[in-house]
């Protein structure tokens, strides 16, 4: 029986999927997760079940002390623990992407250097180091620019500024956020890049011994101008010309060649102009949240046993169906505690939906993106063009109510008279 060191996430949301699958496929998963470490001994577990996703170096020596018997494979669920998880596989001797390549394009300001280097289409980019002024980089920008936070994912410290103030507010947002969310913070500093107009698309792949197979290429229909860059729709096939897609599809094997990339899950982020294909973002990871879903009917088999299967060389020719799928990511409209929601059947029996799967749990604090990175949750179509998928999707958004209240009720304060 083959085994699988998992890496799952305390807010991943596809644990269950990924184990479903190896059940399926009969694989014996070890388990490893990312439980507090002060909670988890109290609890009785051990401390393979409570590591620092984001300090791998540290994390790796502790699962190796733990861990017996031979493993075929290690994989993460998601962004959280690919780092460690390829760090393993290299200690390990286990096939996979080389640790330094992962490392490399995790971190924005390291994958912006290397795409620039080999002469890509790139937005002009700064590293604004921790307590630096930004005031002083203004002379050497170009407004609308975008500060980034440098490790984190789904438009998370992602802030749009379009002038001198809105920068200053913007940087000491995305510090705040950096620093609860990065025990580096400090070391790494932010990034601020030419803001790149033009409609955004998505590339879900799987890399075999360094060729890349395209699963989808997602439209990404809603403009995403910010300054907050929440995702919502993807729907697949793109209607991009089919000339264009094989560009996309070229350039995205080429970075993940330059970058070292060889195996496992790609997905990649671009934006496209009349200069040409811009692109984002190229992840060792799959799709987030429960986005994959969208892939089973066209795929044959759900993502997360894709991703097994090449894991374990069990691969299995894909299948491609017909037809066009969608998924909505379910936009967090407010920062606050979520209570529940109304409309869910009304949402179910839009013709094309073919599920709605509310995520968030009630007494969750939830928030939009720049300081949140959860969704309330996650709608999917499948229609016979991407057009009716996604009339699909939003008309049954349009039906969902979500009860979400303020975290602290507002007391007006009685005035204080002045003597
Ligand atoms: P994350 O890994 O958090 O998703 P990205 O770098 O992909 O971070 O940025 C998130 C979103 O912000 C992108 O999907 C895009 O919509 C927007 N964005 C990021 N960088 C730029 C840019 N330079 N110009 C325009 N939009 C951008």
């Amino acid at each position: 029986m083959k085994r699988v060191l998992l890496l799952q996430s305390t807010t991943g949301y596809r644990n269950n999927d990924f184990l479903a699958a190896a059940n399926k496929l009969g694989i014996e998963i070890v388990p490893a997760a990312n439980y507090c470490h002060q909670l988890a001994p109290s609890w009785g577990m051990r401390p393979i079940m409570a590591l620092h996703f984001d300090q791998p170096e540290r994390a790796a020596d502790s699962v190796l002390r733990e861990i017996n018997g031979k493993l075929d494979a290690v994989l993460a669920v998601d962004d959280t623990g690919v780092e460690l998880a390829a760090q393993l596989a290299e200690r390990l001797g286990l096939p996979g992407n080389p640790a330094h390549a992962v490392r490399r394009v995790h971190d924005k300001l390291a994958f912006r250097r290397l795409l620039q280097e080999r002469e890509f289409l790139c937005p002009r980019f700064h590293h604004l180091q921790a307590g630096e002024d930004p005031r002083n980089r203004v002379p050497e920008l170009k407004f609308p620019v975008v500060v980034k936070a440098r490790r984190l994912s789904g438009s998370r410290g992602v802030i749009r500024a379009d002038d001198a103030e809105a920068l200053v507010r913007a940087v000491n947002r995305v510090r705040a956020i950096q620093s609860r969310a990065d025990r580096d913070a400090h070391a790494l500093g932010l990034i601020i890049e030419d803001f790149i107009p033009g409609r955004e698309f998505a590339l879900e792949g799987m890399l075999e011994q360094g060729t890349l197979n395209t699963l989808a290429l997602f439209d990404k229909p809603d403009p995403l101008n910010g300054p907050y860059f929440e995702e919502t729709l993807y729907v697949t096939p793109s209607r991009l010309p089919g000339a264009l897609q094989d560009r996309v599809h070229q350039m995205v094997a080429r970075v993940c060649r330059i970058a070292g990339l060889v195996a496992g899950p790609v997905h990649a982020e671009m934006r496209i102009n009349d200069q040409g294909i811009w692109i984002l973002e190229v992840a060792a990871r799959s799709i987030g949240g429960l986005c994959g879903r969208v892939l089973t009917h066209s795929l044959g088999i759900s993502l997360e046993e894709l991703i097994l299967r090449q894991a374990v060389a069990k691969p299995l020719g894909i299948a491609n169906a017909d037809g066009a799928a969608g998924v909505m990511m379910i936009p967090v409209p407010k920062r606050g505690i979520y209570h529940g929601h109304e409309g869910q059947a009304a949402a179910q029996s839009v013709p094309a939906v073919t599920g709605v799967s509310i995520t968030a749990e009630p007494g969750q604090i939830i928030a939009p993106p720049p300081d949140g990175a959860s969704y309330l949750g996650f709608i999917f179509a499948r229609a016979a063009s991407p057009a009716e998928a996604e009339t699909a999707l939003r008309t049954a958004h349009r039906r969902l109510r979500f009860d979400i209240r303020s975290e602290f009720p507002v007391v007006e304060a009685p005035a204080i008279e002045k003597p």
